[in-house]
């Protein structure tokens, strides 16, 4: 036997070796799925299947990159670089580049991220007239998003009676309208968003057989990591390219499907099986991170969910410590309570910082364990803040290698065509813009017949300069890799020695900004190369801004630094960590008051309190607060719900009745310890319904009753959610 196979367990080495056909594997957290998967890539190669022929979809870049180093190490090989590996939107972003010609394209097309991109909604609803007050970019944005997630063009768009009717409730019937032009923009633009990177996807697949064709047979083995959280096109993209060879390898867990907020729905899971003739599933059942305690929380909490795929999930390993529940009164206490924690788990339990995860509902809880950490000189790394990416300097800079790849970038364009200044004024700039629109040509192509456009002399001429210097770097794009072509950008544009003429503090700080951009983008044309050549594995410029737009936030950091990780529970999936802390446990914050209304909204903010929990394999600690600061209000607020759902016995009496003090001075004995006497651990569990897919799963053939699942209603969350702001991830 191979030794990757020997330390898996039977079902794990089943789920290994069934290589050919569709095979299903849904299991609980921690069961070794993405194990699974990444001995499963291993094995195929093993067998001689070319590393080309392996398509495999992972929730970030670095789960991908960490899948082939291990594939590597198993194999003794560097083989696995050249796999097919990577999010959706990588993946299809590198097929992009080769075939995006054929629906009117440049191959070296820009990807917008999200600020680009509502800024042309901004722009267009502008141009339709439309109140920007009223149609908010950011809501629209999401509407537009959603509306292609779910496959849903702008021509459809505007003709489903569904959707008319939501748009006219929210009293906002031109949407589709604003969805029509954006597309035309981005078109204009040569720019796909992120959606675009899948429905283009698809519709490319759609519409070119032979396009089809030729990755239906490239892709022998398919093999997706996080099934849960595909939503309809990513789904549609694969059944498409899986349809000649049906060798496709699904793994998820139902339990944990927490993204139906952005189209992501377990219909898929079911669907599955409908797919294909013959779907093998196996289920994982021995988890492998957990203590006993916590993986008996996790089963108590999820059992309350109507809508769940019944599993058993136990464990070998030890009973553990019982869980640490902590009430405090203020969000500033909670931050203090857990900074001390994190400090005695150092001293007494001799972990590293970076055993340590802080996990919350929202963004905006960070605040509070991030002071603390400060105060106590504990490192810490957090999850979605402002990006390297997001800082203007960087922004402006990347502006210019954008340009330089597609001058009808038209976001990038007005970026910098005034930056530094050189007289080409706002009056300019929405003249050219205004010219392009109404010839139906690219604002750069305005530049370059600047003449044509009734410029006054001066600005004639500065527009002129900017075309030369432009068209001068473009030229480099044949023959100079990406770090070249940038290192000549920095030193001929005047905005880099602007930059380290400023001497403030924020001056240097930008300043040594742009020297790390500039070195990370060496490193990128330093590292090696995929053996196919003219694909990612390239060192061109167009290869690097296609990476860093696409990198997820979680790729942005390092896993291996000794910091303490702080970051959402979305951001979360899939990862372990020795020590949990779970914040704000909190009626209206988890659940949140957002996110209760429906029976669907109420199970997948619970589904999301099983991630959190499942994330531990030692220590948990849950905490809430009795008063919190929201949009500027005190607020008082209940113990989550959820903490009822967790019986008494998993809890560390000792620990919360007496051990710890409150940071206001007062023990606990009044708190998280009150409410274990009036027995908030009896929490009852309705009986369980079956589901289609337990049927499936438990092997029997009885007669299906299909029980309650999320309906595949796609608009993810409604627009005066989105509206107020309310970022869940
Ligand atoms: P999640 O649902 O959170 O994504 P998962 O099912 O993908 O979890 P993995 O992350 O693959 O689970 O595995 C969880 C942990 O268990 C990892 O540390 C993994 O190395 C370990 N593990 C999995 N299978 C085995 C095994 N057969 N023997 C020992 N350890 C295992
Ligand atoms: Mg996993």
């Amino acid at each position: 036997m191979h030794d990757y196979l020997k330390g898996l367990n039977d079902r794990q080495r089943e789920a290994v070796l069934t290589t050919e056909g569709p095979l299903m594997i849904v299991a609980g957290a921690g069961s070794g799925k993405t194990k699974v998967l990444t001995t499963r890539i291993a094995h195929l190669m093993a067998q001689g299947v070319d590393a080309f022929n392996i398509l495999a979809l992972t929730f970030t870049n670095k789960a991908a990159a960490e899948m082939k180093e291990r594939i590597g190490h198993i194999l003794g090989n560097r083989e696995s670089r050249n796999l097919y590996i990577g999010t959706f939107h990588s993946v299809f972003a590198r097929i992009m580049r080769a075939e995006a010609h054929r629906i009117g394209y440049p191959n070296a097309f820009t990807i917008y991220d999200t600020d680009d991109a509502k800024s042309v909604v901004k722009a267009v609803t502008n141009e339709l007239n439309l109140d920007v007050q009223h149609y908010k970019p950011n809501a629209v944005y999401n509407r537009i998003s959603s509306a292609k997630n779910s496959l849903v063009g702008p021509k459809e768009y505007m003709t489903d009676y569904y959707l008319q009717q939501e748009d006219m409730r929210a009293n906002r019937p031109m949407i589709g309208h604003i969805y029509d032009a954006y597309s035309k923009r981005c078109f204009k633009n040569g720019a796909m968003d992120f959606d675009d990177l899948l429905f283009k996807m698809y519709e490319l697949l759609k519409h070119f057989p032979e396009v089809l064709h030729k990755y239906q047979h490239k892709f022998k083995y398919i093999l997706i990591d996080e099934y849960q959280d595909t939503n309809p096109a990513q789904y549609e993209i694969i059944k498409l390219l899986g349809a000649v060879h049906e060798n496709v390898c699904v793994v998820g867990d139902d339990a944990q499907s927490i993204y139906s907020f952005r189209g992501a729905t377990i219909q898929n899971i079911l669907q599955f099986q409908k797919d294909y003739d013959e779907v093998k599933v196996i289920k994982l059942e021995q988890n492998y991170r957990s203590t006993q305690n916590i993986l008996s929380i996790a089963n108590e909490i999820i059992k309350n969910n109507k809508g769940q795929i019944p599993k058993t999930l136990f464990t070998e390993n030890a009973t553990g410590e019982k869980i640490k529940l902590v009430r405090t009164m203020t969000d500033n206490d909670e931050g203090k309570f857990v900074a001390d924690a994190i400090q005695e788990q150092k001293l007494r339990y001799h972990h590293n910082n970076k055993d340590v995860a802080i996990l919350y509902r929202t963004n905006a809880q960070s605040r509070s364990f991030e002071e603390s950490l400060r105060r106590m000189n504990i490192p810490y790394t957090i999850y979605g803040g402002i990006s390297f990416y997001q800082r203007k300097e960087i922004k402006d800079y990347i502006a210019y290698l954008r340009i330089i790849v597609n001058p009808k970038d038209e976001e990038a364009l007005k970026r910098i065509i005034n930056y530094p200044v050189r007289g080409i004024g706002k009056t300019s700039v929405d003249r050219a813009i205004l010219a392009a629109n109404e010839n139906n040509i690219s604002m750069w192509q305005v530049l370059e017949n600047a003449q044509m456009f009734g410029f006054k002399a001066g600005t004639l001429t500065a527009i002129e300069e900017f075309v030369l210097m432009i068209r001068s770097f473009h030229s480099m794009l044949p023959t100079k890799n990406a770090y070249d072509i940038a290192f000549h950008v920095g030193k001929q544009t005047a905005f880099v020695k602007e930059l380290f003429n400023d001497k403030s503090t924020e001056g240097v700080q930008r300043y040594e900004n742009v020297q790390e951009l500039l070195n990370s983008i060496k490193e990128f044309t330093e590292t090696p190369m995929s053996e196919e050549s003219g694909e990612v594995g390239d060192k061109s410029l167009a290869g690097y801004l296609q990476q860093i737009t696409l990198l997820t936030d979680a790729d942005q950091k390092d896993p291996d630094a000794d910091t303490v990780k702080l970051m959402t529970i979305h951001a979360a999936k899939g990862l372990e960590f020795p020590v949990v802390f779970v914040g704000g446990l909190e009626e209206g914050l988890f659940p949140n008051a957002m996110s209760i209304n429906t029976r669907e909204e109420l199970e997948e903010e619970r589904r999301l309190f099983y991630v959190s929990v499942t994330r531990a394999k030692g220590t948990l600690y849950l905490s809430y607060a009795n008063t919190r600061y929201k949009f500027g209000n005190l607020q008082q607020n209940d113990p989550s719900r959820f903490i009822d759902e967790i019986p008494m016995e998993f809890i560390d009496k000792s620990f919360a009745g007496g051990g710890v003090k409150n940071h206001s001075g007062q023990g606990m004995m009044g708190s998280a310890f009150e409410r274990m006497q009036r027995g908030f651990g009896s929490a009852k569990t309705e009986p369980k319904e079956k589901t289609f897919v337990s049927t499936l799963l438990s092997g029997n053939n009885k007669p299906k009753e299909v029980a309650h699942v999320p309906s595949p209603n796609f608009v993810p969350s409604d627009i005066t959610k989105l509206e107020q702001g309310m970022r869940v991830e």
